[in-house]
């Protein structure tokens, strides 16, 4: 979402807390617009008008799939719960939004006519009519994906190269290409930099991009609307097919079926077909071998987890991608924190930038350390903690250290031993909120004012410490009290 799009819903006074709810609410808005106005075809204009005037997108979580709809009344929720359930839920779908369950509820605050979440649907259409989207033959492809800014690393070279082999002759040599990963590691932008670049190769060439849940809810559509023969030749008649988590056709049957006459004649048409997935054809469950046996008959290729060079490049890409220049170290320790998900990592970029554009306080590695404790790490630090003892503590530190557990309990006076007791010592206070005795009695019987002196200390250096911080965290971290 543009950051001045955000801004402008932003007070300046606005606290943290407050800009990231506003950017999460404009995001619902959009998410629900687009919703809409995939709705808007199903039904008719009166009934559309009427049951979705004053509705929200209440919320999302894209990871468990739940997606709560917000009504003005009872009435109108039972309504839509009875009549348009199945609708939402395609239209859901239609819009690339994974939901996996579908809860409708009341809010009476949608009866505001301040609210600025509720939606009115005539203004809606009448603003989109305004501007009608680009109705190209290609326009499933997202033109923010593409080559040019998808970082190369060890993890990922080869599905690279094999996309670009993949560009310069379709349909022949790597076919079908299958790519696999982990969620958030860029098979979509890969997927989808392939396809627009076959685009930009071929203008006259038809590349259709599709999730696995869209390919099931087209062909559910048509099998209701006794159309099966369109949606047939809809996926015949194309160049390239690009089925994006491909893991997500499991047990569904008929789809598969389906996908398998589609998948020969596009084959033996040497018409190009690309699939992701986040996991190998083998692996993937309730998936008829037959299927899983085409899938593995041309190139398969895996994305891994990117290293640190890989991560930081990646950052200083999508900050130039947006002409904005942030210090190098807190690249480098937003690099050294998020290490399993690039998405993720993207994300707390967002963040960082958009407290920035707001508060117009620079992001330094204190705020953003701050930032990630308090967010985004939130959830996992409850639940955890009781279990976490002052031996878990010292192990994990002398692991993340590289020292022996017993160096740290010792009374040894190198700088480094030194340091890793003045951690273990701040964690067992600040975490596990262990008194000042206990910790000096389990470090070698020391007084409880050495213990206080070393928390004091560690509190102030973390202040400026930007590698004691990154040591810090980590070990909390591995600890889970992150
Ligand atoms: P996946 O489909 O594997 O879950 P995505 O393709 O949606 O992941 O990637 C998540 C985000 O991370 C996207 O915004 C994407 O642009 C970005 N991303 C992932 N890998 C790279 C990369 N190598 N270079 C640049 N951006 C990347
Ligand atoms: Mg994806």
């Amino acid at each position: 979402m543009p950051v001045a799009e955000i801004a402008s819903k932003i007070t300046p006074e606005a606290t943290p807390k407050e800009i990231l709810e506003t950017t999460l609410k404009t995001e619902l808005r959009k998410q629900w617009e687009t919703v809409l106005l995939h709705l808007q075809r199903e039904i008719s204009p009166a009934n559309f008008y009427t049951w979705f005037k004053h509705t929200c997108l209440h919320s999302y979580d894209d990871m468990s799939g739940l997606f709560v709809v917000g009504t003005p009344n009872a009435f109108t929720k039972s309504w839509l719960d009875n009549k348009y359930r199945q609708n939402i839920i395609n239209a859901a779908f239609a819009s690339n939004l994974s939901i996996k369950k579908l809860e409708l509820i009341i809010d009476s605050s949608l009866n505001n006519p301040e609210n600025p979440d509720r939606v009115d649907p005539v203004k809606l259409i009448k603003e989109t009519k305004k501007a009608p989207l680009s109705q190209s033959r290609n326009n499933t492809l997202n033109p923010r994906y593409v080559f040019d800014n998808f970082v190369v690393g060890d993890n990922n070279r080869l599905a690279y190269a094999a996309g670009k082999a993949v560009v310069a002759a379709p349909g022949e040599s790597y076919n079908p290409f299958f790519i696999y990963g982990g969620v958030g590691l860029g098979k979509t932008h890969l997927i989808q930099a392939i396809g627009n670049a076959m685009v930009r190769e071929n203008k006259q060439s038809r590349v259709l991009y599709i999730t696995s849940e869209t390919l099931t809810n087209d062909l559910v559509n048509a099998i209701q609307a006794r159309a099966t023969k369109k949606f047939k030749d809809k996926y015949r008649t194309i160049d390239t097919l690009i089925i994006d988590d491909i893991q997500f056709l499991s047990s569904k049957t008929q789809t598969q079926e389906e996908l398998f006459h589609i998948f020969n004649e596009l084959y033996e048409n040497n018409r190009q077909i690309i699939i992701s997935s986040d996991c190998p054809p083998r692996e993937i469950n309730s998936l008829s071998d037959r299927l899983k046996s085409r899938f593995e008959m041309g190139m398969i290729a895996d994305i891994g987890i990117p290293d640190y060079e890989t991560r930081l490049a990646i950052l200083r890409s999508k900050c130039q991608e947006r002409g904005i220049i942030i210090a190098p170290g807190v690249l480098e320790f937003i690099s050294q924190e998020i290490t399993t998900n690039v998405r993720e990592l993207e994300g707390v970029l967002t963040q960082a930038i958009a407290q920035w554009q707001f508060t117009h306080i620079e992001p330094t590695v204190d705020i953003v350390a701050n930032f990630l404790t308090k967010h985004h790490r939130l959830t996992s630090i409850k639940g955890n903690k009781r279990s976490v003892g002052m031996e878990d503590v010292v192990n994990f530190a002398a692991d993340y250290l590289d020292l022996a557990p017993a160096d740290i309990t010792s009374r040894g006076r190198r700088k480094e031993i030194v340091t890793a007791r003045q951690i273990c010592m701040y964690i067992l206070k600040h975490d596990l909120n262990m008194s000042y005795d206990l910790i000096g009695q389990n470090f070698g019987g020391k007084n409880h004012t050495t213990a206080m002196h070393a928390v004091r200390k560690m509190t102030n250096d973390l202040q400026t410490d930007k590698a004691l911080v990154r040591s810090v965290n980590a070990i909390r971290r591995d600890l889970g009290l992150l």
